[in-house]
């Protein structure tokens, strides 16, 4: 499968013809036949956004799955304000992406829970919409086979999740299974797709040019933004990156 727009809205296409309902951490039981699609939300809001949308044209729904401590992205910004509550306006659904190695130092079971609480209720005050999952960012293995149970909280790396669903990721731009074969087969009355918005584009592109353009776009980004702060910063000698 390419790392395009037109391959994911097949996928959901092929989903469809398959049979598979498309549910969310709540409604999954309502349905024998379903997939969950999940989005971590790594370094970018304005990719997730343009697949929110393809979603949503396909008449589709998801959860997308935004961090609170990076420096990729500002859920309080204005501009990260004006993404996420576009994607939630498309009928998606936001949950928590938790970055435990953001913390100073390693978190216990109990901390780990306890800071999950406050972070979710931290974003759901941002976006004043209920966020109620959680996805991990880079879990230590403690957290990977703790099967954490957080009141009130769905955690999406709970054994549930991996257990009685046939798990599929696109981690690191790379499919470790054949996803379309798979849906394909109908093996599995239970599928859990995790995506990264951040790797599909119009055409393909390979990891170095997807991750090239990001970070000459951030210089792009950030010039525009001392240009905001700083009255007539051309007078200084500074020039627009060329991207
Ligand atoms: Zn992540």
């Amino acid at each position: 499968m390419t790392f395009t727009y037109q391959a994911y809205r097949d996928m959901l296409l092929l989903l469809q013809e398959s049979g598979y309902s498309f549910q969310n951490y709540d409604n999954y039981q309502d349905a024998p036949r379903c997939v969950i699609l999940r989005h971590d939300i790594d370094y970018n809001l304005e990719a997730s956004v343009k697949l929110a949308e393809l979603e949503a044209n396909a008449g589709i729904h998801s959860t997308y799955f935004v961090l609170l401590r990076t420096d990729f992205y500002n859920v309080a910004s204005k501009a990260g304000q004006s993404a996420l509550r576009h994607i939630l306006s498309l009928g998606h659904k936001i949950g928590l992406h938790f970055d435990e190695t953001a913390y100073r130092t390693q978190l216990t079971l109990e901390e780990l829970s306890q800071n999950i609480i406050k972070e979710c209720g931290l974003l759901s005050a941002l976006l004043e919409t209920a966020v109620s999952s959680v996805s991990m960012h880079r879990p230590s293995k403690t957290t990977l086979e703790s099967d954490l149970y957080i009141p009130e909280i769905v955690n999406s790396y709970g054994k549930t999740f991996f257990k009685d669903f046939k798990y599929l990721s696109d981690s690191r731009r790379h499919w470790r299974e054949p996803v379309l074969d798979i849906i394909r087969s109908g093996e599995y009355s239970r599928l859990h797709i995790l995506t990264h918005a951040f790797w599909y584009h119009d055409k393909d592109q390979s990891l170095f040019e997807t991750v090239n353009t990001f970070i000459h776009s951030a210089n792009q980004a950030l010039y525009h933004q001392m240009e905001e702060n700083i009255t007539n910063i051309a007078e200084i000698g500074l020039q627009s990156f060329d991207i």
